[in-house]
């Protein structure tokens, strides 16, 4: 997932009992389809990954959310879970409304649990521990096969790449190494993103590596970005509308702008997790997720 350590999620701390584990199949953001690919191939390898998270755990209880707009790899994933549970165990399979960012964390866990994460804490405090499907995938063959993290399955699309594919993909593989074997880039590619089209950046060269973390890489045409250049705020509250944690992305980009980013944390800086979808609405083009991550840049100074 984001790169949280899975062993430090798997010994939550005495003092927060878990009693559910959950999973996160959302995997929200546009363009990224690994995940659902690996629920749909690899389903029952998934659902035995939770059985084993429940068991270091000490739970019997998992919920695994996945998007509506994902009808095979619902009705897989609850085939798998429903072959597996039992009176010692119980997994289900929900479906999620189709909407952004219902993969984030404490979204996720307030639609399968009704349980609210406070400011600043960790799932545990609210009883639940939260993995990706694919790590679940992943600590499975650690625990089956004894295989290392070594390998990806990467979401490579947008339309600047001549063959869009979903690659098993070994960590370490240059982007240069993916584009030769997808056919190269087409003449309108106009930007490389790590990650998805929300949360990704933008990479300036293709010696850049495949990392544990990451999840896709997007070649973008000119119609596929917003290239215009963004101009001052005008105040309409879009943002704050946008914003699923409730925050004032406006008043974080006018204080960075104003070089006075130490004074941000007063707008819940750090319950940002850089959605983007404030950026996203802002009519002003305003890049608020820049903001957001220099100010958290220079507040951890
Ligand atoms: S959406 Fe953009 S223009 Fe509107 S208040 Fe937020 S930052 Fe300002
Ligand atoms: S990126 Fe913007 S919308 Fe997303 S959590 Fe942060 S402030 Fe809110």
């Amino acid at each position: 997932g984001a790169g949280f350590p899975s062993h430090v999620k798997l010994k939550p701390p005495s003092s927060n009992p878990v009693d559910m584990l959950l999973l996160n199949g959302a995997e929200c953001e546009p363009y990224i389809t690994a995940d659902h690919r690996q629920m749909v191939e690899h389903g029952r390898e998934i659902v035995d990954g939770a059985r084993i998270i429940c068991r270091i755990l000490g739970v019997n209880k998992c919920r695994i959310g996945i998007e509506a707009n994902k009808p095979d790899a619902l009705k897989i994933m609850s085939e798998a879970a429903e072959a597996v549970s039992n009176k010692h165990i119980s997994i289900e399979v929900c479906a999620l409304k189709t909407k952004y960012p219902q993969g984030s964390e404490k979204q996720l866990i307030q639609v399968l649990t009704d349980r609210k994460v406070p400011s600043m804490a960790l799932p545990s405090s609210v009883g639940v521990v939260v993995h990706n499907v694919s790590t679940a995938r992943a600590i499975y063959q650690a625990v089956i096969f004894n295989k290392p993290l070594y390998e990806k399955v990467v979401t490579v699309s947008g339309k600047g790449i001549e063959r869009p594919a979903n690659l098993l993909v070994k960590v370490g593989t240059k982007l240069s190494d993916i584009v030769e074997y997808l056919g190269g880039t087409k003449d309108s590619l106009a930007r490389v993103i790590m990650g998805g089209p929300m949360m990704g950046f933008a990479v300036s060269n293709l010696n850049i590596p495949i990392t544990k973390t990451t999840s896709a890489v997007l070649f973008l045409t000119e119609e596929e970005i917003d290239t215009k250049p963004h101009s001052q705020c005008i105040r309409c509250g879009w943002c704050l509308d946008a914003c699923p944690m409730g925050l004032e992305p406006k008043e974080i980009g006018l204080y960075v702008e104003a070089n006075r980013s130490e004074d941000t944390s007063q707008f819940g800086l750090f319950d940002c997790f850089e959605c983007g979808s404030c950026a996203y609405v802002c009519p002003a083009k305003r890049p608020l997720v820049q903001f957001i991550r220099l100010a958290k840049m220079k507040a951890k100074r």
